[in-house]
């Protein structure tokens, strides 16, 4: 690589691709390092596939209530660039968007590929040099700049340095913490990151026969010593060895602390559409329409099919009693497993499955309106290598395209 660099990018992720394409833009000459053969590797298995780009939130104030701490640093940041200019930038690039529940946008398409290749778009467009499997090993500094960086290509040098290299989760799409492990090295205070939004793993064998079954905006209570201790409504997804989606990964570090005082318990309503008399009602008119009909099989047009039977058991109701023979006090004993269905947490997931890590470079070394390090003039930090945390629904990302774009603009 003989040319010289203004600029150079270490990591083509969400970020590192957003603030590349925006530093080009402005007519200066980038350079981007990726380790793995191809760009976003990540945000290509974002949201399911589906890739939920940001958050519908359009009042700054509301949206930066989601980053808890971080809020009263992101107000500059959000300032310079918010949810509205972000969906002005993928519709300019030509991606169509769609908000679903919870404001939560995706790509028209539900293709997190899409998203992918937009960015990849910007980059060609604004001329990015894209350098794929180049590992960056380490980085170089002298007297509070950074001078150059070591990669498998050489020593390689440039005006400023935009460092995205992501956290910890998911190390199999390359996110394997090198960020981290430099910016200690350099000085910088960095926490240790743990997994945050992760799946769970229950006890109950019987989830491997759901795997794949989700129910929509339902309640959720964490009991501990059979006390309730934390409520919440939210999407369930159930998977081959327990629970995930947005409603179970936005409570899973409150589940995790719990776990270290003993075991926790996860109820879940299955039928979250109906409320607890309109249940009951539908049951008392079994007995008179479908008095002979066994109650797993009426139960079957309730819930899905694969909750049937743990419905039941916890009802303490064999699955081929006759719906005539079900007693008042059983039916009641049916509704509260219906609308409590009880799971029991054998542990949170480790960073191989979780979304994002809790963790990161100290927001009190960083200043919000460009990015730019305090300790390095010419180093910016931005995406998950910062000590952000953030629940589900697009805010991780959103994150990514604010802070890359802010760099991009000031490096
Ligand atoms: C399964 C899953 C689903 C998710 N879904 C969503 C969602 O729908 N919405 C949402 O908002 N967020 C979601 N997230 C979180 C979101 O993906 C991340 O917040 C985001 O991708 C972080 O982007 P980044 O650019 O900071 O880092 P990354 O995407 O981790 O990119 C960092 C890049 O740096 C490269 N790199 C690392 N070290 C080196 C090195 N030494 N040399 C060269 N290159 C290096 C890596 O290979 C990688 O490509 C999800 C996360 C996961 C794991």
């Amino acid at each position: 690589m003989d040319q010289a660099f203004d600029v150079i990018v270490i990591g083509g992720g969400a970020a590192g691709m957003m603030s590349a394409g925006t530093a080009s833009k402005r007519g200066k000459k980038v350079l981007l390092l990726e380790k793995n053969s191809g760009l976003g590797k990540k945000l290509r298995i974002t949201g399911g596939g589906r890739c939920n780009i940001t958050n519908h939130t359009l009042n700054t104030r509301e949206l930066l209530k989601k980053y808890g701490q971080a809020e009263q640093f992101l107000f500059s940041t959000f300032a310079a660039y918010d949810v509205a200019a972000t969906l002005d930038f993928f519709q300019a690039l030509g991606l169509s968007t769609k908000t679903e529940a919870e404001g939560r946008v995706f790509p028209a398409s539900e293709r997190a590929e899409d998203v992918a290749h937009t960015l990849e778009k910007f980059l060609k467009q604004t001329g990015v040099t894209v350098k794929t499997n180049v590992t960056v090993r380490k980085i170089l500094t002298e007297n509070g700049v950074v001078t150059g960086i070591r990669t498998s290509e050489g020593i390689l040098t440039a005006g400023s340095y935009i460092l995205a290299t992501g956290g910890t989760s998911r190390p199999d799409t390359g996110s394997t913490g090198d960020g981290y492990t430099w910016l200690q090295e350099i000085g910088h205070h960095v926490t240790t990151p743990t997994p945050s939004l992760v799946p769970i793993e229950v006890t109950e064998k019987w989830v491997a026969g759901v795997a794949g079954v989700s129910i929509q905006d339902t309640h959720i209570t964490i009991y501990q010593n059979d006390i309730p201790f934390r409520k919440a409504i939210g999407k369930v997804l159930f998977t081959h060895t327990g629970l995930s989606g947005p409603g179970i990964l936005n409570m899973s570090q409150d589940i995790g602390d719990s776990l270290a005082h003993g075991p926790v318990e996860i109820k879940i309503n299955t039928l979250p559409s109906q409320n607890e008399e309109a249940i009951l009602e539908f049951l008392r008119q079994l007995h008179t329409k479908h008095a002979n009909k066994m109650i797993k099989n009426i139960l079957a047009d309730l819930v899905p099919t694969g909750l049937v039977l743990p419905i039941l058991n916890q009802a303490g109701i064999e699955a081929e009693r006759l719906v005539n023979s079900i007693t008042r006090q059983e039916r009641h004993l049916l509704i509260s497993s219906i609308r409590g269905l009880t799971l029991h947490v054998r542990k949170l997931l480790g960073p191989e499955k979780a979304i994002i890590a809790s963790g990161g470079v100290s927001l009190k070394e960083i200043d919000f309106k460009t990015m730019r390090s305090l300790i390095y003039s010419n180093l910016f930090i931005i995406g998950d290598l910062l000590d952000i945390n953030r629940p589900s629904g697009g805010y991780s990302l959103q994150l990514c395209w604010t802070t890359g774009h802010v760099a991009g603009t000031n490096c």
